[in-house]
């Protein structure tokens, strides 16, 4: 696997995805010496369900660390500090990770109540706890969803829980973007296995899903991160850690060198899925015929960015979406199944960040 690889697997068992994702990238020869300390960091920032779309499904922590112990790894553990406010135990039983770690017999490190240096990241003075400097290796195991401060939240911005609770406030009163960069200038050798199953709309405690039922794989956070605004209908340049994290050296955002690969088709989307009134309110601008999981959620969030340019009204077609369209007429639709629409975009997804551009320009007056 390359720092320009993006790997992307559909469905629902999700210990399965991210073994898959794993196996793929060869992540135990990313690692190589089997003595090696290796840190699975999810984000268990507050005390929420992974349904909410806040923090990171257990079954995907329970498919990594299958994956390590199956390739003779014995030092795994998990490590993680809640935000402020919250306490990190309280956040690890509510994503079920607590049990996972027992299952497995892999030690579970509160970094709230860890010790900690200070380094110099590039020109700026971070706190790190000294669990996230002791691996060798860590896999960043963050939830793509939206973020009311800075509009994503994703591979750069978990690492914010490798540090203490003081060193967090700090990043607050600094604005977070500029500290985010430079601390991701002292993260260790990772993979990223990105939970892109339900990630919120635009908050980071979660309250309102969006099924994508997806599991992504980097190497590069920065590419990561670039990748999750065009997800989520934002360009890299809204998001300013991106660009600074960019120019410190982390990674790069230039997506049109990216290499995505697919590792099977997406599936159709769960039927008995129950929406927040917040979704349900975006999804009544959709006319949805068996549209595939990540299709559709592209589409919600394209909406939610065209709600927040306040271009959402009374009086709009519906936009026509999924498999039952393929050679029906219509009047707009997106993807590559309303092709004989009027007007429609093509794509099998297409991009959140392109829907935003399409809608735009060709939803009715
Ligand atoms: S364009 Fe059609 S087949 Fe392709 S992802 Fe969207 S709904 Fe599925």
């Amino acid at each position: 696997m390359t720092k320009q690889d993006i790997l992307i697997i559909h469905g629902t068992d999700y210990k399965e995805m991210a073994k898959q994702i794993l196996t793929r990238a060869d992540v135990a020869a990313l690692i190589g010496d089997r003595d090696k300390q290796v840190a699975l960091k999810p984000n268990l920032a507050s005390a929420n369900a992974p349904s909410t779309g806040a923090t990171t499904h257990p079954q995907l922590l329970a498919g990594t660390i299958e994956y390590l112990q199956e390739h003779g790894f014995h030092h795994i553990s998990v490590i993680e500090g809640a935000w402020v406010g919250d306490r990190t135990d309280l956040a690890a039983r509510a994503a079920g990770c607590d049990k996972v770690c027992r299952t497995y017999n892999v030690p579970f490190y509160d970094l709230q109540k860890d010790s900690w240096k200070e380094y110099d990241a590039h020109g700026m003075n971070i706190r790190l706890c000294d669990r996230a400097t002791a691996a060798d290796y860590l896999i960043n195991m963050p939830v793509l969803k939206g973020h009311c401060q800075t509009l994503i939240t994703c591979a750069l911005k978990n690492n914010k829980g490798l540090l203490p609770n003081a060193e967090k406030r700090r990043f607050h009163t600094l604005g977070l973007h500029r500290p985010i960069a430079h601390l991701n200038t002292l993260i260790p050798d990772s993979f990223i296995l990105v939970d892109n199953i339900c990630g919120d709309l635009d908050f980071e405690e979660g309250g309102n899903p969006v099924v994508m039922n997806r599991v992504l794989g980097f190497l590069d956070p920065v590419l990561c991160d670039a990748y999750v605004c065009d997800c989520m209908g934002y360009s890299p340049d809204d998001v300013e850690y991106i660009r600074l994290a960019e120019a410190l050296g982390v990674g790069s955002a230039d997506l049109s060198a990216a290499n995505i690969i697919p590792l099977n088709e997406d599936c159709l989307p769960d039927r008995k899925l129950e929406m927040t009134r917040r979704v349900r309110t975006l999804a009544a601008y959709t006319a949805p015929k068996d549209a595939c999981s990540a299709c559709y959620g592209s589409l919600i969030y394209a909406l939610d960015r065209l709600s927040d340019a306040g271009l959402l009204r009374r009086g709009l077609p519906p936009v026509s979406i999924g498999q039952v369209y393929k050679g029906r007429t219509g009047e707009i639709g997106v993807g590559s199944c309303t092709s004989c629409h009027q007007k429609h975009l093509n794509g099998c997804p297409p991009k959140a960040a392109d829907m935003v551009d399409f809608l735009r320009e060709n939803w009715a007056e």
